[in-house]
């Protein structure tokens, strides 16, 4: 394995001076890992995303306050790739925290990843660094990747890969740097389909170091063969781009010659009340994780003025927004009109996704409104239109249920992708009806 490993590295490296998709690439560990290499998951090099601990090698979740940070520990996602003979080649770019929908609100001084496809536009975010060496990269390759809201679809769509998300709770988050507990999900980037499942049942099941660890059997095998399919009409009207829709559309002609079943579903609840929702949960979540970072544990008197200049400096404009945002949020006095209100909405949206259901296996939509922007347009936009551009993908977020963004074609030459949602801890059928999608090929006009 030494050799390929070597090649792999030296390609990671070609792909860096043009892309910036890595904040380390770990030749060291990755060699030593080679010696060692065994089955089941021999030769699959492994990118993860920042925010995910990996002993020895800096894990900062892309924010200069924790640079230099190494960890002493894997996350257990981690130490079970490794026991299973995968090799850890690197750490991957995403915005500071997760804070983001096109990994441009990266920290301070921290390189922009760009498009795979076209240099002058977004990989998306936050997990774009992953997204962008998964479309990259020529080697037996995955990323792990994590979603709160939409980090793992946004940027897959973006970069024209296959983003897989599953049930919260079913791959342990020991080892995540936090950006809100209840929503983060550890999830999987890919090219192919068939990639997923052998890496999903490696990293999945109960971890007694996670306190949200599901005790779910882990068996992704599912034989579902016709689908009844939902499409969110929501997803289709204004603000969605009139070629992503032509996409979808084909789509949805092609599943219904294959004999599938499509029909138009709503989620009203989640269109009103989503992003609110999710940015109030969010944002609350992340100024109470946050506020460990300080640069130093315990102090003397001057602990609040060295505590506000370090913060002050090394923190972005974004991940500021949002801790005042949140602390607000929180605040006694505001926390029953806010916070906890938010979370009743979250039930609200949870019982409308499970009634859906009842009568379908997998709601689909696109994944964003719009192709990858161009950094130019992305600077334009106000901190509420960036937000915004999460429409389609809070929803499963919120909900806690697998999903999932997969390539179905290309509008002006970029990607365009389709979420497929299913209900909780029904990733095998979610597998399964991917590689229908995928099999349908692109002849999109
Ligand atoms: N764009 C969303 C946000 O900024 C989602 C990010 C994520 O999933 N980490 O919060």
């Amino acid at each position: 394995m030494i050799r390929e490993t070597k090649k792999v590295l030296e390609e990671c490296k070609k792909i860096q001076e043009e892309y910036f998709y890595f904040t380390a690439i770990c030749e060291e560990e990755a060699l030593l890992q080679a010696e060692t290499a065994n089955d089941p998951l021999r030769g699959l090099f492994v990118s993860v995303k920042d925010c995910l601990c990996v002993k020895g090698v800096e894990s900062a979740a892309g924010s200069r306050i924790l640079k230099g940070y190494q960890p002493l520990f894997d996350a257990t996602v981690i130490k079970r790739l490794k026991d299973a003979g995968a090799i850890i080649i690197g750490k991957t770019a995403q915005d500071e925290f997760g804070f983001g929908s096109f990994n441009t609100n990266v920290g301070l001084n921290v390189p922009i990843p760009k498009n795979p496809l076209d240099r002058e536009r977004v990989t998306g975010g936050s997990s774009g660094g992953g997204a962008g060496l998964t479309r990259k990269a020529s080697f037996n390759h995955v990323a792990i990747t994590e979603s709160t809201g939409g980090s793992i679809e946004s940027p897959a769509a973006f970069c024209g890969v296959i983003g897989f998300c599953p049930t919260y709770g079913r791959v342990s988050r020991y080892g995540l740097i936090s950006y809100a507990d209840s929503l983060d999900k550890i999830g999987i980037m890919s090219k192919k389909v068939s990639e997923i499942k052998p890496v999903l049942e490696m990293i999945s099941g109960y971890d007694q170091k996670d306190a949200t660890s599901l005790r779910a059997e882990v068996d992704f095998t599912a034989k579902t063969g016709k689908f009844k399919i939902g499409i969110i009409k929501e997803s289709l009207t204004k603000g969605v781009g009139a070629e992503i829709r032509k996409k979808v559309q084909w789509c949805i002609n092609k599943l219904k010659d294959n004999g599938h079943t499509v029909e138009e579903v709503s989620l009203p609840i989640t269109f009103a009340y989503g992003i609110p929702a999710y940015y109030i949960i969010s944002t609350s979540e992340a100024s109470s994780n946050l506020a460990r970072f300080c640069g130093l544990r315990y102090g003397n008197k001057t602990f609040n003025v060295y505590f506000a200049e370090i913060r002050s400096q090394h923190f972005n404009e974004e991940s500021k927004r949002r801790i005042i945002l949140g602390t607000f949020a929180r605040m006694a006095g505001y926390r029953d009109a806010y916070y906890i209100k938010a979370t009743k909405v979250r039930t609200k949206i949870i019982q409308e996704y499970k009634q859906l259901f009842q009568k379908y296996d997998v709601l689909i939509s696109p994944t964003m409104p719009v192709v990858a922007p161009k950094f130019s347009e992305v600077k334009k936009m106000t901190p509420l239109e960036n937000y915004l551009m999460d429409i389609l993908t809070v929803g499963p977020n919120l909900a806690g249920i697998p999903h999932a963004s997969i390539p179905i074609g290309k509008v002006n030459n970029l990607p365009v992708g389709l979420m497929a949602n299913t209900d909780h801890l029904q990733e095998g059928k979610l597998l399964e009806f991917l590689q229908i999608i995928e099999d349908l090929g692109d002849d999109s006009p």
